[in-house]
């Protein structure tokens, strides 16, 4: 019930955490397009001056000849960013270039080289424009280069909020080209993206505080959180609805148990050499008042889960001893076969029950209690101790379901088991003219080796009792017999004192 309420919260709790995922991943790609976009904007600038470098190379291999400075005025005048082209001595003694303007450039950071190892670009001022320039120069020989002017576009935050920041930064100077908007200082956790250009040595940088972020987003949490809130009334129903139908459920099972609904049905054990009953395994069936019979499937876990399986065992076994108490006198040979959970195995209280209940009905040399391998014994020494008891009345213990668990025959046999019952899943691997089966041969020859009988469970088919007679198995049960019996059905049969006919293979 708690668990219900509790996961029933997990929706409202889960969408801060997915609102603030996705306000992430969406402001990323936001500034991953606004940096690119600023890359490109950087570019443009430089892409013109470094054809106008190239087209004038030639003439400017000339010095400052008229083929140079009337391209170089072309050029000037064509541009949309170009301010300048000069012919520059390297030792800066003397330099020529467009309209006679001006050619002062004053270097604010190291020049950085350009992949193709003969271009340069540097960070500067240039006399005429108030913004940070560019100058990408190229050597024409020993003395002279060509350089070309360009502005520095301030970077633009793109439509993005105030206290967004976009920097652009020289990879190889620590020169930084300006930055829009305000560093974030301390303004907490940021988001934030990186392009790089693929023509310069630069890098956009885009970042902004993920609270700015995450405030665009109040209307969609709103939004979510009321979907929450309402998914998690859905959930908190449905869990309760189910925690309510669990109680119903165990609620019923315990009106059940006390009804005396739950019944012992029985299915017989045969030898398969006589084809005569030797005895039976008790299964319970909840017959219901509406006609309907359950098997154990639907409802024994949770009778295991509720603890209803010890006053449910209680029940059956009450059943059982009034139900076959003249059958027993009559039939001294036939052994009772009842399944045990491993909740009783943790204290000696069976014993007490076992005494109480078959003290005057059911000699307890004529029971039998099944354990079954599926589930581990929690307690070992308590689970010795419930044994030794049951054995000093004179019971047999059977290990159920034996080899489909995670113990040994031979840890089993230091429990104290006397007989093995081979599950179906061994039994089923028979198939027709088979001379050997393996796995079962190998837990057949095993029990044997430890001195336990068996019995094989789940026998379908002639082939299969052939098989296993062959094998040493003399006592089965299975639907090539007989599946659980109501009462008076089993007894009806048992008395009829006639051989089980084992039917002839088809
Ligand atoms: P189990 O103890 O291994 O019982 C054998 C199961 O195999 C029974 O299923 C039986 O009806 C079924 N069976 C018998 N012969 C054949 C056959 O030839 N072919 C096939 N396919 N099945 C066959 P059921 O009665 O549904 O019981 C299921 C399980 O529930 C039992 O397995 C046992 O673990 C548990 N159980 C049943 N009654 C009780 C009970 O009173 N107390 C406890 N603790 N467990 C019980
Ligand atoms: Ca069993
Ligand atoms: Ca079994």
């Amino acid at each position: 019930m708690v668990a219900a309420v509790v996961a029933a919260f997990i929706p409202v709790m889960g969408v801060d955490f997915a609102l603030d995922a996705y306000v992430r991943a969406q402001t990323h790609g936001q500034l991953e397009q606004v940096a690119e976009r600023e890359v490109a904007r950087l570019e443009a600038p430089v892409q013109e001056a470094l054809d106008a470098v190239s087209s004038l190379a030639l003439a400017a291999a000339g010095g400052c000849a008229t083929s140079f400075t009337s391209g170089a005025q072309r050029e000037v005048e064509q541009g949309l960013y170009l301010r300048q082209i000069m012919v520059e001595r390297l030792d800066g003694s003397q330099s020529c270039g467009a309209f006679g303007r001006g050619l002062g450039f004053n270097a604010t950071a190291r020049p950085v080289t350009l992949d193709d190892g003969k271009t340069s670009v540097t960070v500067g001022r240039f006399e005429q424009l108030a913004a940070p320039a560019l100058r990408i120069s190229r050597e024409i020989d020993a003395w002279n280069r060509i350089s070309a002017i360009v502005p520095a576009l301030p970077p633009s935050s793109n439509g993005l909020s105030d206290d967004a920041t976009v920097r652009v930064v020289l990879a190889d100077a620590d020169a930084s080209l300006g930055s829009d908007g305000v560093t974030a200082g301390d303004a907490g956790e940021l988001v934030t993206a990186t392009a790089s250009s693929s023509l310069l040595p630069v890098q956009v940088d885009a970042a902004m505080p993920f609270a700015t972020a995450r405030a665009a987003y109040n209307d969609l949490d709103a939004t979510f959180t009321l979907i929450a809130a309402l998914l998690s009334g859905a959930c908190l129903v449905l869990g309760l609805q189910l925690a309510l139908r669990a109680n119903l459920l165990a609620f019923e099972l315990r009106r059940a148990i006390r009804a005396g609904e739950i019944k012992p049905y029985y299915q017989p054990v045969v030898d398969l050499e006589t084809g005569r009953l030797t005895g039976c395994e008790v299964l319970c069936r909840w017959e219901k008042k509406n006609g309907q019979v359950l098997t154990p499937g639907s409802f024994i876990e949770l009778a295991e889960a509720t603890g209803l399986a010890i006053p449910m065992t209680e029940s059956m076994m009450r059943q059982i001893g009034e139900d076959l108490e003249t059958l027993c006198r009559e039939m001294p040979g036939l052994k009772v076969s009842i399944n045990l959970f491993e909740g009783h195995f943790r204290d000696e209280k069976i014993i007490e029950n076992v005494q109480q209940i078959f003290r005057k009905t059911i000699p307890y040399t004529q029971l039998v209690f099944e354990i079954t391998e599926r589930r581990p014994l929690e307690k070992l020494g308590d689970a010795r101790k419930v044994i030794a008891g049951l054995h000093a009345l004179g019971c047999r213990l059977a290990i159920d379901d034996a080899g489909t668990g995670h113990s040994s025959l031979a840890y089993l046999q230091t429990l104290g088991a006397d007989v093995v019952k081979i599950d179906r899943v061994f039994v089923e691997m028979i198939g027709e003219g088979q001379s050997s089966v393996p796995v079962l041969d190998g837990l057949i020859n095993m029990a044997k080796d430890l001195g336990l009988d068996t019995v094989a469970e789940g026998v379908e088919e002639k082939v299969q009792a052939d098989y296993l007679l062959s094998r040493g198995v003399v006592n089965a049960q299975g639907f090539l017999f007989a599946p659980a019996l109501k009462a008076s059905v089993f007894k009806d049969m048992a008395r009829r004192e006639r051989p089980v006919q084992i039917p002839q293979a088809a």
